[in-house]
């Protein structure tokens, strides 16, 4: 490309490459200061049971207020996860969650798991399971109330490292699922020993289910695996009532998706609930 633009015979970098990893960098700075500054934020989207349509738990996805606009994970988690940064983003992550569930409990008398996604560096710390003890502890919740989500590939890339504090942490009471599940490489060998509780069907698998049969042939088989490994398995990216249909059809215990709800910050989350979405009651803390 330095040839055939005829400018500068001995240009190193395309002016493109340049762009990018001087943004990337303008990221980084920035990131850094959002974390500090408090403007990472939490949506949270419902997960509603086939079978009553309750919503017993929420998934927390983070975004960046950023000058007034709302940036999505995808414009920065990979940055994130680059430049280690991810990690004390992921702790922050574990406590706001942790926060919320108690406001919801202590304000709105709502008892909701919250599922945080971690990516596989911090499933490889020790004490992970000590921040998690920490963090629920501290305000009075189960440890089952937080829920975390590795996708397949982080899970598949570091596995040796990752499966022991699988264990410590499923001791304590917190339930794995494995995220974006189809995408990855499982060895179906490693799915009957980890200490798993849920499949998450990927959502380009869910986008064509009914109008393409390897999209639905896909779903089947993952569901029917699920079942007899005894996992439970949720269907995200749910959008039409045709997945929906298909997705009862084959027996799928959870869904998710903008079909039911979208994202939400935390207010309008149990404004949706009270408007008629269904969460389990809190138990009474004296009862
Ligand atoms: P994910 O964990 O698989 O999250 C599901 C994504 O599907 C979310 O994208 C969600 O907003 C989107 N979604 C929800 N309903 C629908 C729907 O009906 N149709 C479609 N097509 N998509 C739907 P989002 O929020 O942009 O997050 C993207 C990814 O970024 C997440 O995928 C997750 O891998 C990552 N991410 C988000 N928050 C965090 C975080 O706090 N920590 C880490 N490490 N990663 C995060
Ligand atoms: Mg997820
Ligand atoms: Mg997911
Ligand atoms: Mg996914």
């Amino acid at each position: 490309a330095a040839k055939a633009d005829g400018r500068n015979a001995l240009q190193l970098f395309h002016p493109d490459l340049i762009g990018r990893s001087r943004e990337k960098l303008e990221i980084e700075t920035a990131l850094h200061k959002a974390l500090e500054r408090g403007e990472l934020v939490l949506h949270y989207q419902p997960q509603i049971e086939a079978a009553d349509g309750r919503v017993r738990a929420v998934e927390a996805l983070m975004r960046w207020r950023r000058d007034g606009a709302l940036v999505q994970p995808g414009d920065f988690i990979p940055v994130a996860e680059e430049t280690g940064l991810i990690v004390p983003m992921s702790e922050w992550a574990i406590g706001e969650a942790a926060r919320q569930i108690a406001a919801w409990r202590d304000h709105h008398g709502l008892d909701l798991a919250v599922a945080v996604n971690l990516p596989s560096r911090a499933f490889e710390r020790f004490d992970l399971v000590e921040q998690v003890r920490e963090a629920t502890r501290s305000l009075g919740l189960p440890e089952r109330a937080l829920q975390l989500e590795i996708t397949e590939t982080a899970l598949m890339r570091n596995i040796d490292q990752v499966i022991p504090v699988l264990h410590r942490l499923t001791q304590t009471g917190v339930e794995i699922a494995i995220d974006d599940f189809g995408t990855g490489y499982s060895s179906l060998a490693y799915l009957t020993q980890l200490p798993i509780r849920e499949l998450k069907i990927d959502q380009s698998f869910v986008r064509y289910l009914g109008e393409r049969e390897q999209s639905t042939a896909v779903v089947t088989a993952v569901i029917a695996l699920a079942r007899s490994l005894r996992l439970r398995v949720v269907a995200e990216g749910v959008e039409t009532p045709l997945q929906e249909q298909v997705l009862r059809g084959l027996g799928c215990d959870t869904l998710q998706g903008r079909r039911f709800a979208p994202p939400m910050p935390a207010e309008d989350l149990a404004r949706w609930l009270e408007r008629g979405g269904r969460a389990t009651p809190a138990r009474d803390p004296a009862g």
